[in-house]
């Protein structure tokens, strides 16, 4: 297949959560398949690999014609093109500590103009052109695309036997503006149905009801986002259910902690020793006493969404144990200040990182025995993967991916990888914590198959890849 892929963020040029994780990863596993990808997302920042390929692609938005530079770096299998625009170099991707960027709709209205010029204009790594290109869209950044390419391009006859497949990682943000914002994006009047909600022009439910078919990041968050967890879109999405599946994602290569070069050591689940060595540095590095002493981990952003607030109210009972806690994120003003404040309380117990720190984020997975990932909702989850891969047994809500990945520990069981609770409750969040505290303290060998189950999972991206192949390959007909 020929696959024109486009996010908003794409690891290791630009990240912010798992949306980058996934648009880093997947082109690659999808091009080791046999598949031609050609992968587009803006160049927020200098990549010194890049090269400028002397194309431009110049779009008419809001009254004014934008040149964009095309950026290219050929890898892994993947030609990757960075899209340079004076209107991606700023302090943040999506805002700064005051908010979004207020011209967001228009800065990603022009990345998903400039990906179908792209799929015309560029050839692939092999130098040829892609042939009926099924773009895959991700989010409502990208939401506009096939809205474009149906109102636009293909009424002048252009790329017509390409599709859109749209993934789905996160029905929260749905990048919703004025109707007045519809005049500046030079499509006609007849596609506002398309991308009408209530008045309001939304992106992400134009690419719902206008591509071809949608894959959200699991099984569980499809149906979720359906009945509870679609932020207002459950209708628009029930009525497109058959063009819906789920697809759990899978994990980079540089998640490995037989290979992890952030590490002070390497370690497999066939010989632990390299993870005491981690849980030494992590203590060392973040001023906690240096001993072998259960270690509670937790890398997040720290929004609603993840729970933070469920951790907040254990801590005073968790600490009350010889346990350390170690909490690295960043995000809302409230949770950073219970991470300072924990710092303060706890001085020789807890630590709150605030701040992005990805070598960091790798050490916390390796260096921790439990990982807590309270969600409320969660559509796949990353870091419950990565900590199972790390012998960081996860804690979570069992909601969306987390429900999906995590099979939780019971009596009788012998192929669980952790604990997954419900109801989202301070309750049965302690009550979880309190049993992988109570297995890893009083029956280390339960606890260390179940941390050996983990590790021992293949949360691979070949397999969800070859997913994917198949929903390509149904639209294409
Ligand atoms: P989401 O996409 O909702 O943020 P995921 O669990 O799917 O949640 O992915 C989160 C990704 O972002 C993981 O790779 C995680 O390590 C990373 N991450 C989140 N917060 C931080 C942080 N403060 N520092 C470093 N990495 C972070």
């Amino acid at each position: 297949m020929d696959v024109l892929f486009v996010a908003s963020e794409m690891a290791p040029f630009s990240k912010t959560g798992g949306l980058g994780d996934v648009a880093g990863a997947l082109p690659k596993a999808l091009a080791a398949r046999g598949d031609r990808v050609i992968a587009v997302s803006p160049r927020y920042s200098v990549v010194p690999e890049a090269t400028d390929s002397g194309l431009t692609a110049s779009i008419w938005l809001y009254g004014r014609l934008h040149r964009c530079r095309l950026f290219v770096l050929d890898r892994d299998g993947v030609r990757w093109v960075l899209v340079d625009n004076a209107c991606y170099h700023r302090e943040g991707i999506y805002g700064d500590s005051t908010g979004a960027y207020d011209d967001n709709l228009f800065r990603y209205a022009l990345l998903c103009r400039v990906a179908i010029e792209v799929a015309e204009t560029l050839p692939a790594l092999d130098g040829k052109r892609l042939e009926r290109p099924v773009f895959h869209a991700n989010d409502w950044h990208t939401g506009l695309l096939p809205v474009y390419l149906a109102a636009t391009y293909k009424q002048e006859g252009r790329l017509h036997g390409s599709r859109v497949v749209l993934g789905l990682h996160n029905l929260g943000h749905q990048g919703t503006a004025r109707r007045a914002a519809f005049e500046g994006l030079g499509l006609p009047r007849a596609a506002w149905p398309l991308v009408d909600m209530h008045g309001h022009l939304n992106p992400l439910k134009a690419g719902i009801v206008a591509s071809d078919a949608m894959v959200a990041v699991s099984p569980t968050y499809s149906r979720q986002i359906q009945v509870d967890q679609g932020f207002g879109l459950e209708g628009v999405l029930r009525e497109r259910n058959d063009r819906l599946i789920g697809i759990v994602n899978g994990i980079g290569p540089e998640w490995d902690p037989a290979t992890d070069t952030h590490l002070p050591a390497t370690y497999t689940a066939d010989d632990l020793t390299g993870k005491a060595a981690c849980k030494a540095e992590l203590q060392r590095s973040l001023g906690l006493p240096v001993r072998d002493v259960p270690v509670f981990g937790m890398v997040s952003r720290l929004d609603h969404q993840k729970g933070v607030d469920l951790v907040e109210a254990i801590a005073p009972w968790l600490l009350s144990n010889d346990v350390q806690l170690v909490m690295l994120g960043s995000g809302s003003e409230r949770y950073e200040r219970f991470f300072r404040q924990s710092e303060r309380r706890w001085p020789r117990q807890a630590r709150g990182y605030v701040g992005f720190s990805e070598p960091l984020a790798h050490l916390v997975e390796a260096g921790s025995d439990v990982f807590l990932m309270p969600s409320r909702f969660e559509p796949c989850g990353l870091n419950q993967l990565y900590s199972m891969r790390y012998g960081a047994v996860p804690v979570v809500h069992a909601t969306g991916g987390l429900a999906d990945t995590v099979t939780t520990a019971s009596p009788g069981r012998d192929d669980a990888t952790g604990w997954a609770f419900r109801p989202h409750s301070v309750e049965a969040f302690q009550a979880a914590v309190g049993y992988a505290l109570l297995t890893l303290t009083r029956y280390p060998e339960a606890f260390a198959r179940i941390r050996e189950n983990g590790m021992r999972s293949d949360w691979s991206w070949d397999r969800s890849a070859a997913r994917y192949q198949a929903v390509y390959r149904a639209v294409q007909g």
